[in-house]
């Protein structure tokens, strides 16, 4: 199947072209003709999948092919809104919407938090027919009154599960009730795009979508098949020395290592820099401008590991990114999911390890129960651990032996407090109390 084939226009196949895109993948081929047919849409999709331009290239389209004149007040009205969980998303997202739309008049903007709203309010005085946007920022502008969302024709929710994880399940809501029914009586179009579907996103889409076309690529919840996944079990304090092992003797050139916390994630990027590994930690206590740099230099393949929390690598798109690494297992079972859909994109194939303490082989099953597959244990010469094998008590340092005293027979911790204990009196007479 060809892009031309789905009808998209000429300008919009030049630039597929000059991305060196030959066919549309999957979730391209199904997408693309009932977005252009007008309709709402529920797409389950994981990331890597193409889903962007999915939604991008027929949307550019419909927004060609409906051209409209400007407001009364003088300004240009956004036409469609893609709202989006993280500031990386927001930013790669128009990064296609512009790369795709380079041979169209249409111009695009993105609108996230952690930066200036100043330049912000600036921007959106100018022509913005496509906005990118955060939640919580563009409630911002809403509040202030320096957006105009009363002609948007087309909604996207990208990624909208992660969206709820996040919490933001109420600014979306108030986000939808801001958009106009329908515009030029023409119906406002929603598309949302989901990789797992939990009942709030159904209610979410019951709410929001009228007779949405119904598209799922992969199976639900199920891991991208091109990725090569494998488990080392490891004790937690031996995991550092492992990775390090990992990435030297494999000569990795460009790891995605997942910590569960910010904290862990500054403090494993500055070990690996001891290891003579470069490290960068990304998490939401980063400047945007701290993120943005690391994730160019990773990309850039001057920096070998970027160590992320799963709210900051949500929506990374690095090509053929070779190796993710789960330092520690998430405690939600779909963020595995995420996690490893950084690798093995768009058909490249990938490896995903997770290093797995004992404490964590709870969130192991619970893994393995929702990609419904048990994922290989493999061994690493010199690094060999048996979890099974080991319980709690043999894992902590033994107790020093206890001090008994030689006269009463007490131990020096629980009984008898002469120090040393053969100063000891022996056993004391009991006195008797005073009436
Ligand atoms: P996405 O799932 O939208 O984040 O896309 C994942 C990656 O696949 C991106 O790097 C895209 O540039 C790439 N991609 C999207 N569509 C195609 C296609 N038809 N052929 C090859 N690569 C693609």
């Amino acid at each position: 199947m060809s892009f031309a084939s789905l009808g998209l226009n000429g300008p919009i196949l030049q630039a597929v072209e000059e991305c060196g895109y030959t066919q549309p993948t999957p979730i391209q081929a199904q997408a693309i003709p009932a977005v252009l047919s007008g309709g709402d849409l529920l797409a389950g999709a994981q990331t890597g999948t193409g889903k962007t331009a999915g939604f991008t290239l027929p949307m550019l389209q419909i927004l060609t092919d409906r051209p409209v004149k400007g407001l009364a007040n003088g300004r240009h009205p956004i036409r469609a809104l893609v709202l989006v969980p993280t500031r990386e998303l927001a930013a790669q997202v128009e990064d296609s919407v512009r790369t795709y739309g380079k041979h169209l008049k249409l111009t695009s903007m993105t609108m996230f938090g952690g930066v200036g709203i100043n330049p912000q309010i600036s921007q959106l005085k100018q022509r913005v027919d496509i906005l990118v946007a955060t939640p919580g920022r563009l409630l911002d502008h809403a509040q202030q009154r320096t957006v105009d969302l009363s002609h948007v024709e087309i909604l996207v929710l990208d990624e909208a599960d992660r969206m709820l994880d996040m919490g933001f399940i109420r600014d979306v809501k108030r986000i939808i009730a801001l958009l106009p029914k329908s515009v030029n009586n023409l119906r406002r179009q929603n598309l949302l795009f989901s990789a797992t579907f939990s009942d709030e996103i159904k209610a979410l889409a019951d709410g929001l979508l009228d007779k949405p076309k119904m598209i799922e690529v992969a199976r639900r919840n199920t891991t991208a098949e091109s990725v090569d996944q494998k488990v080392v079990l490891s004790e937690k304090v031996h995991k550092r020395a492992l990775l390090a092992h990992l990435i030297k003797t494999n000569r990795w050139e460009q790891v995605l290592v997942f910590t569960r916390t910010k904290h862990g994630a500054n403090r494993l990027a500055e070990q690996l820099g001891k290891d003579g590994i470069t490290a960068l930690a990304i998490h939401g206590n980063k400047s945007q401008s701290a993120r943005t740099r690391a994730l160019s230099e990773f990309k850039g393949g001057t920096l070998q590991v970027l160590v992320a929390t799963d709210i900051a690598a949500r929506g990374l798109d690095i090509v053929e990114l070779p190796h993710v690494v789960n330092y520690e297992l998430p405690n939600v079972p779909e963020d595995y999911v995420h996690r490893i859909g950084r690798t093995g994109r768009a058909g490249a194939s990938g490896e995903a390890i997770s290093l797995v303490a004992s404490d964590e082989r709870p969130y192991l099953a619970d893994i393995e129960r929702l990609i419904k597959r048990q994922i290989p244990r493999v061994q690493v010469p010199g690094f060999v651990f048996d979890a099974r094998a080991v319980t709690i008590d043999e894992q902590r340092p033994p107790m020093p032996p206890r001090r008994t005293c030689a006269r009463c027979s007490k131990t020096a911790i629980r009984g008898c407090k002469a120090s040393p204990p053969n100063r000891c009196p022996g056993s004391a007479p009991t006195r008797a109390r005073p009436a």
